[in-house]
């Protein structure tokens, strides 16, 4: 199936994703894409939504963490 890409990696990626920032830790595949939606290149939405909550979520804990950290720092 990704000999249809002749070795054109970069173009199996959606086009979406090229210059997403989240795509270190998205889940987002071919193979993901081949089985939700029967192409290789695109992205699957809940997958893409799945990778924006884990974002979310981590930033949400940064944020608790940071907010912690000062309390303690103003208490000592
Ligand atoms: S599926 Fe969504 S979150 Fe994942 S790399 Fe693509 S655009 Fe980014």
């Amino acid at each position: 199936m990704t000999r249809d890409y002749d070795g054109r990696k970069d173009e199996i990626i959606p086009a979406e994703c090229r210059s997403c920032n989240m795509r270190l830790i998205c889940s987002n595949c071919p193979a993901w894409s081949e089985l939700e939606t029967n192409s290789l290149d695109k992205k699957v939405d809940y997958v893409c939504e799945y990778a924006k909550c884990l974002e979310k979520m981590f930033f949400k804990r940064k944020e608790k963490e940071y907010e912690e950290k000062v309390l303690s720092e103003a208490r000592d």
